[in-house]
């Protein structure tokens, strides 16, 4: 078992595929975006190692993510190898959509049991000026072939973005009237070079909320009022779906918190938001022992940090969202 000092059982793990997108969302990296080349990333069987290592020190549940992980190659077999690993229970993934009309099908045979899939907005127009290259319609393809697969509770993720898509939010929420969905809508959080978009353009939980009620009513509270995962769950009263408000920024999970992530490029991210990292990649390819890297994965999720410094003004000044894994 992986056990931080703080007593938190560590046992979701959350992997990059890749740095790379064919999206370019305006919270998310500039336009011209540069990313690690290939050989930098970890390759299909060092991917497999890891996740063997991590499940024998009990990490049950796996999140692929990115950058945009259907643009790895090979992305089905490795979800095969992945999902096939003796302690895996669970393997999930967080995508843009976009090839899911070609994939889920594929990817729901290899063993991927749901999705989230990120949609912004319901209006093409603010969709493309979101996302920069994106079309709305190949995303709204994807999640119907997503729930089609049988990838379900199908997920839905919207960043909430002062003058873009503030209001987006009401039609996104209706969705979950007559679909089994949860709409979940995040705070945007600034990461390395933070924008001006992530620092004044921040919309909280709690105008969401408002906003939301302001249309449908008082929202009631789904789920016991347990979180599901970092989301708290509301619903509208008598839809077929959930919403979920995820604030990390105004109202961090921290204390529950249970995961770790291993970006594109080999390293054991201990919080989405703390810049602190052990590097797994390089001892493997330097030829460390088996031991030598339980120990690294040991050792680093003992000293997993309490929680994000935000409040605090502290900001992870190495790496985007994007290079970490969502
Ligand atoms: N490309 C995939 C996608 O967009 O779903 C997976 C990776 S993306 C980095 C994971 C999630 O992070 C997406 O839901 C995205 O909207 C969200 N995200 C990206 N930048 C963010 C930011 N600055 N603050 C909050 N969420 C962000
Ligand atoms: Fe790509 Fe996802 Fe970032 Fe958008 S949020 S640019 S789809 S990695």
């Amino acid at each position: 078992m992986a056990i931080d000092r703080f007593g938190r059982n560590i046992h979701y793990l959350r992997i990059s595929l890749t740095d790379h997108c064919n999206l370019r969302c305006i919270y998310c990296m500039p336009e011209d975006m540069t990313f690690r080349p290939n050989a930098d990333l970890m390759q299909d069987d060092e991917i497999i190692f890891f996740t063997r290592l991590f499940a024998s020190l009990g990490f049950d549940k796996i999140r692929l993510t990115g950058g945009e992980p259907t643009v790895r190659a090979n992305v089905v077999n490795l979800v095969r190898s992945i999902a096939s690993t003796d302690g895996i229970r669970s393997v999930s993934m967080t995508t843009n959509g976009l090839l899911l009309k070609k994939l889920a099908q594929p990817l729901a045979e290899a063993g991927l049991q749901r999705v989230n899939v990120s949609i912004d907005t319901l209006d093409p127009a603010k969709f493309k000026r979101l996302t920069r290259w994106g079309k709305l319609d190949d995303v709204w393809e994807g999640i119907l072939a997503a729930e089609q697969a049988g990838l379900a509770p199908v997920k839905l993720n919207a960043v909430v973005v002062k003058g873009y898509n503030e209001d987006d939010v009401i039609d996104l929420a209706a969705l979950t009237i007559s679909h089994p969905w949860q709409m979940r809508f995040i705070e945007m959080m600034p990461f390395a070079g933070a924008t001006e978009i992530q620092v004044n353009q921040v919309i909280t939980m709690k105008q969401i909320q408002e906003n939301i009620e302001s249309e449908f009513g008082k929202l009631e509270i789904s789920n016991n009022g347990k979180m599901d995962g970092e989301a708290q769950v509301f619903h509208i009263p008598h839809a077929k779906g959930d919403i979920g408000f995820i604030s990390s920024v105004t109202h961090p999970f921290c204390s529950a918190c249970t995961r770790a992530r291993l970006t594109s490029d080999g390293k054991l991210r201990l919080c989405l938001l703390r810049e602190k990292e052990v590097d797994l990649l390089t001892p493997l390819r330097a030829g460390a022992s088996l031991d030598e890297l339980r120990k690294l994965l040991l050792d680093g999720v003992w000293e997993k940090p309490w929680g994000h410094g935000l409040a605090d003004g502290v900001i992870p000044l190495n790496r985007i969202m994007s290079e970490i894994g969502g």
